[in-house]
């Protein structure tokens, strides 16, 4: 059995939806079906959970949303009349989407997560509709009866232990499902959502619940490519990719998935694969447990710009027992997160999301460092980029780090940091954002155009 996902452009308007079904109907092994709201038709389009979020929002704030509710009814009305459904389905949604808004409205977190649910609740149905209106065995199922049960955390919800349990009679049932991703119910009863994206997530625990053979993320690109296509012309496609490389991608730059949607699958080794709903035939990317063949070293090459580092140094620090906890003692107390933390014997740089420091809590975070632990100095830079270079193949390969800085030495581009785990899975390198373009292509030359 796979467990396959459609996201949001996979599903924007009537001709794409007719392509999934297509899709769906083509392989017997796709059983469970799990669907976004539609998404953007064009560049300038609107997402439905965006206008969904524009409902909410008119409501809290006018106790009116009448005109953004309309808006809604209108896109599936559309994609409806297109699939050549019955007027019922558009005065279902109607009907539904205002039967939300008698929801009480002193919980906002609540009670935007349950507006925002309606675009993958009544995609589930119409897709599910659409499918039966061909003759096809399919149903709707809603994730309160299949036990999807989620914590109370709204817009941020994880998933409770005892889902996997209850999705695994998922498998019995029969016919084709349409599960609406994003969603899922508190213990007591509530709609709440994953963060945004979420949709990846419930593919990934269904596919989990029900031990399936592959899951299927159906996307509007062929593959995931060994650089970003808007930086390298024409990168290689990536055929297999283990998950740790994937993390190690999609943490720099590579956002083909929700971050926290590999963990269910991962965890059982469950197979999952990027495909095209335009492109279906193209083999796509498969992330594994543990790739069986390696034939270069380097399978993916990432970069973000949007960090920052505080440099700091201690005279004799490394002999200075807590220093390091003290100073990670700060960061939590100012609920910052950090990416890297490459040290020497008396210094240590940490690496963090830009845009997590504002400039106040730059100022203390710096006055408390300073004062609490008697640094000799600290500075913060801004406009830093990261690299991270990527590959299984790397391990116990001689010269991974030497190709690296000579590729970028010869286009001239300095070498802030340079950090490499010691699972050398990957090797991260810090520079001045400006340089990041010219960085990646002639890192991705020196290993995917001149040498292989
Ligand atoms: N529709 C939701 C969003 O736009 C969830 C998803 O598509 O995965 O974030």
């Amino acid at each position: 059995m796979k467990v396959a996902k459609f996201g949001g452009s996979s599903l924007a308007n009537a001709e794409q939806i007719k392509k999934v079904c297509k899709i769906i109907l083509d392989d017997p092994q796709r059983r469970i079906i799990v669907v976004s709201a539609p998404g953007k038709r064009n560049k300038a389009d609107t997402k439905v959970t965006d206008m969904l979020i524009a409902c909410a929002e008119s409501f809290l704030s006018t106790g009116n949303a009448d005109k953004e509710i309309e808006a809604v009814v209108s896109r599936y009305d559309e994609i409806a009349k297109e699939l050549g459904l019955s007027e019922d389905i558009v005065e279902t949604i109607r009907a539904d989407l205002k039967s939300r808004l008698t929801l009480d409205t002193e919980n906002r977190g609540k009670f935007v997560d349950s507006m925002k649910a309606a675009g993958e609740d009544n995609c589930a149905k119409l897709v599910a509709d659409y499918l039966c209106s061909i003759g096809a065995n399919a149903r709707y199922v809603n994730p309160k009866d299949a036990g999807l049960l989620l914590s109370s955390e709204y817009g941020n919800a994880q998933v409770l232990p005892e889902s996997y349990d209850n999705l695994k009679s998922l498998k019995d049932m029969e016919g084709i499902l349409i599960f609406p991703g994003f969603f899922g119910y508190s213990v007591d009863g509530d709609i709440v959502t994953f963060s945004r994206g979420g949709s990846d997530i419930t593919g990934s625990i269904l596919a989990a619940a029900v031990d399936a053979e592959l899951y299927e993320n159906f996307t509007d690109v062929d593959c995931v490519y060994s650089a970003n296509p808007n930086i390298v012309s024409n990168p290689e496609p990536i055929v297999e990719i283990s998950y740790g490389e994937m993390r190690e991608l999609s943490y720099a730059g590579f956002s083909v998935f929700h971050e926290e949607a590999l963990v269910p699958v991962y965890r059982k080794g469950i197979p999952v694969r990027v495909k095209n709903t335009n492109n279906p035939s193209a083999p796509g990317t498969t992330i594994v447990l543990k790739r069986e063949k390696i034939t270069r070293p380097v399978v993916g090459i990432a970069g973000d710009t949007g960090f920052c580092c505080i440099y700091i140094s201690k005279y004799l620090m490394n002999r200075e027992i807590g220093f390091g906890r003290k100073v990670l003692g700060i960061l939590e107390d100012e609920h910052l997160s950090y990416e890297h933390i490459p040290s020497g014997i008396d210094h240590m740089s940490i690496i963090l999301r830009e845009n997590q420091l504002d400039s106040a809590t730059e100022q203390r975070v710096v006055e408390r460092i300073k004062n609490e632990l008697g640094v000799d100095d600290i500075t913060v830079e801004h406009n830093k980029a990261l690299i991270m270079v990527v590959g299984g193949g790397m391990q116990r390969t001689i010269g991974i780090a030497y190709r690296i800085t000579g590729a970028l030495a010869k286009a001239r581009i300095n070498i802030e940091i340079i950090n490499q785990g010691s699972s050398e899975v990957s090797i991260m390198l810090g520079i001045n954002s400006d340089d990041l373009v010219r960085a990646i292509n002639a890192i991705y030359d020196e290993f995917f155009k001149l040498n292989n």
